[in-house]
């Protein structure tokens, strides 16, 4: 497939009460600009202390925010429950190895999507998406995602949609605009430590890949096959291609 045909979802992580909002708010004001609907993964209750230091927004502005991006035709997913990672397990996917969930006991993983379900409802927010921390979770979390009403989630390093028993899995394995291939590429975005030179790359992209650039409601309309034989195979392939990079990059910063 062609990469000029391949249909390009943005998305920014790490959304919570505590962020780069001056960053933030400037990339709103690109992605109006340019009628772009991002996933959003928002963190429903963030302690985790890396993310803390950013500035902190009133909590009922910040879900007032979350229902206007939802509203305004962002696809808004849940992000973990407190974004703080309890285990070394690299989960399904075996790329970072720390997880919130990968690892953690039924009842726990459980009581984690549910609080976080809450506190969507508390605010309003009903969502079926979900997004784990640093791409780790397991068999037991696509479980207890399925009991609990979820029907997407936004992760895997497959070329396409695809389903795994009732989950829609929205694949995602690019962090740039750069090699990107396959029927779908989504493109996760982290702003906390944008400057200028990144808002500015990033406006330039939206306006180059602008054909291509779809949203969350489109996404649900395409075909969601079932993860087959050949997909595991293409996801050894990948796992392996990043493993291969992680060490190259350790060994020549
Ligand atoms: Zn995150």
């Amino acid at each position: 497939m062609k990469s000029n045909s391949t249909k390009i979802l943005i998305r920014f992580d790490d959304i919570s009460t505590h962020m780069n909002w001056d960053v933030w708010d400037k990339i709103l004001l690109i992605l109006k600009k340019h009628q772009v609907k991002p996933i959003l993964a928002v963190i429903p209750k963030n302690e985790d202390k890396s993310l803390l230091k950013f500035a902190k927004i009133d909590d009922d502005i910040f879900w007032l925010k979350i229902k206007e991006y939802q509203s305004n035709g962002f696809g808004i997913a849940i992000h973990g429950y407190n974004h703080v990672y309890t285990t070394g397990d690299s989960g399904l996917l075996k790329f970072n190895k720390r997880s919130e969930f990968a690892g953690v006991d039924k009842k726990t993983q459980d009581l984690k999507i549910k609080n976080s379900i809450n506190i969507f409802k508390k605010n309003s927010l009903n969502t079926n998406l979900f997004i784990a921390p640093a791409h780790s979770f397991d068999y037991i979390t696509l479980d207890i995602l399925k009991e609990n009403g979820i029907q997407y989630i936004s992760d895997g390093f497959f070329k396409s949609p695809k389903r795994y028993n009732t989950l829609s899995v929205i694949p995602q394995m690019h962090w740039s605009f750069k090699s990107i291939h396959g029927e779908i590429a989504t493109i996760c975005f982290h702003h906390n430590n944008w400057g200028d030179n990144e808002l500015s790359v990033f406006e330039k992209n939206l306006k180059k890949y602008s054909k291509q650039i779809i949203d969350f409601e489109k996404i649900q309309m395409m075909k969601f096959n079932d993860i087959g034989v050949k997909d595991i195979i293409q996801l050894l392939f990948f796992q392996l291609r990043f493993k291969i990079f992680g060490y190259l990059k350790k060994i020549f910063s």
